[in-house]
């Protein structure tokens, strides 16, 4: 008897998917390894930033009320006093209508309140004239104007970019905590599959699954183990998913969770006492994508389609993942755009069109990426995003307003917004 499921909308799914996630705890890296990791604590000032008063230009350090009164006529004049490169200080206080040359970056030296560019100078024998007032503090860069000691600058849960590198290293981390990443599984199931090497053979195709799964993972940081690829066998591919999930903290399967006579993944869910969380999202492609958790690991029945298979893991697999890692952003950022060509088939699921966004002058403008059903691998391929059309709809036409998921980015954002 072929078993009856019920589809489950997709914001439902990925609830039920991110309600599992189970942290991994926490570690200290070196700065150098940090990027792509969660922060585990966040960062906080440890000291003002910049850490003294500065030079924002190359120039002249003077104390403003000594410029009172100056003007194009009544030009004032500085003598100069010595000079002070980025990295130095100056050794003595400042007098009357004396300067510093200072450079960018410079301390300000004591008694001096202002910096004048060296374009707003004429050079003396000893020194230079104003033809201008300043102020006091003008040209300034004040000691702690960018941070204050102990400010709470970036929360733990974010992900380390370039710039949070920049922020890390102004402290003097050389470690960071930060959680841990999971080590992924991954198996692809299927009696037609070869090997990328292979030569084609009747019935037979290339796993572009596993490879692609694989770079998915990657594109994450994320460290996997491959098992190959199995046949469909239940025991061989029971015996496999049981290995695989003993050691790693997630196992990626791709095909067999269908109702077919050789879908076993379902069995061997059972099987294992595995829970299964849903085994039908109204959603296309991917209305069989199947996940299911085993203690504090999952298992993700992705399709064997291709198109299905990518969409699965970026909207289940991959915020999965980041949760484990406490990550606060893991959802993919969400635009809309103009519909760049009509798409008039009916939506009885939530459908997810892989296509490519541009720029235009009319703004936004998303078109599919080219052949467009869940078996297709030359779309995923061209595309960068994915055009959401909701479940119920149909006759979209060129220039409608629809959703669009950014795919691939590397900052996310904190909420499912679909
Ligand atoms: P399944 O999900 O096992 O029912 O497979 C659905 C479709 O995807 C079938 O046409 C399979 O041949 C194809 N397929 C399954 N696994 C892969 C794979 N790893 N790479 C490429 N295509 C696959
Ligand atoms: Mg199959």
């Amino acid at each position: 008897m072929v078993e009856m499921r019920k589809p489950i909308p997709v914001a439902e799914a990925v609830r039920l998917v991110m309600e599992h996630a189970a942290p991994l705890g926490t570690e200290m890296i070196g700065i150098e390894d940090a990027y792509g990791r969660v922060l585990a604590e966040p960062i906080i000032a440890k000291h003002d930033v910049p850490p003294f008063d500065r030079s924002p230009y190359d120039g002249f350090a003077i104390r403003s009320l000594d410029s009172e009164g100056a003007s194009g006529d009544n030009r004032v004049p500085f003598s100069v006093i010595g000079e002070i490169g980025a990295g130095y200080v100056g050794d003595k206080p400042i007098g009357e209508k004396e300067a510093y040359r200072i450079m960018t970056g410079a301390q300000i030296p004591e008694n001096a309140d202002a910096v004048v560019m060296l374009e707003q100078t004429v050079e003396t024998d000893d020194g230079f004239t104003l033809r201008k007032p300043f102020e006091a503090g003008e040209n300034i860069s004040y000691k702690g104007e960018d941070a204050k000691e102990g400010e709470l600058l970036i929360e733990a849960g974010s992900l380390i970019h370039p710039g949070t590198i920049a922020l890390l290293a102004t402290f003097g981390y050389a470690e960071v905590k930060v959680a841990k990443r999971p080590i992924a599984g991954i198996l692809s199931t299927g009696t037609e599959l070869l090997d990328v090497a292979d030569e084609l053979l009747p019935g037979k195709i290339r796993n572009s699954n596993g490879p692609m799964i694989r770079a998915q993972l990657k594109r994450m940081g994320i460290d996997y183990k491959s098992y190959g690829m199995a046949a469909d066998d239940l025991d061989a591919c029971t015996s496999i998913v049981e290995k695989a999930i003993a050691e790693t903290d997630l196992l990626i399967t791709t095909g067999g969770v269908s109702v077919g006579d050789y879908d076993y993944l379902p069995a061997i869910y059972e099987r294992l006492g595995a829970k299964v969380l849903f085994n039908k999202v109204a959603m296309r492609p991917g209305s069989v994508t199947t996940v299911a958790v085993l203690g504090n690991k999952y298992l993700f029945g992705l399709s064997g389609n291709p198109s299905a298979c990518f969409t699965g893991f970026e909207l289940f697999t991959r915020p999965a993942i980041l949760a484990m890692m406490g990550g606060a952003a893991p959802y993919m950022p969400r635009m809309t755009a103009k519909l760049g060509e009509d798409f008039t088939k009916p939506n009885p699921f939530t459908r997810f069109i892989r296509a490519t966004w541009i720029f235009t002058k009319d703004g936004i403008e998303a078109a599919p990426a080219g052949f467009n059903k869940s078996n297709a691998v030359s779309s995923i391929a061209r595309g960068n995003c994915l055009i959401v059309l909701p479940s119920g709809t149909r006759g979209f036409v060129q220039g409608d307003e629809v959703d669009i998921l950014l795919v691939g980015s590397e900052q996310g954002v904190s909420e499912w917004t679909l």
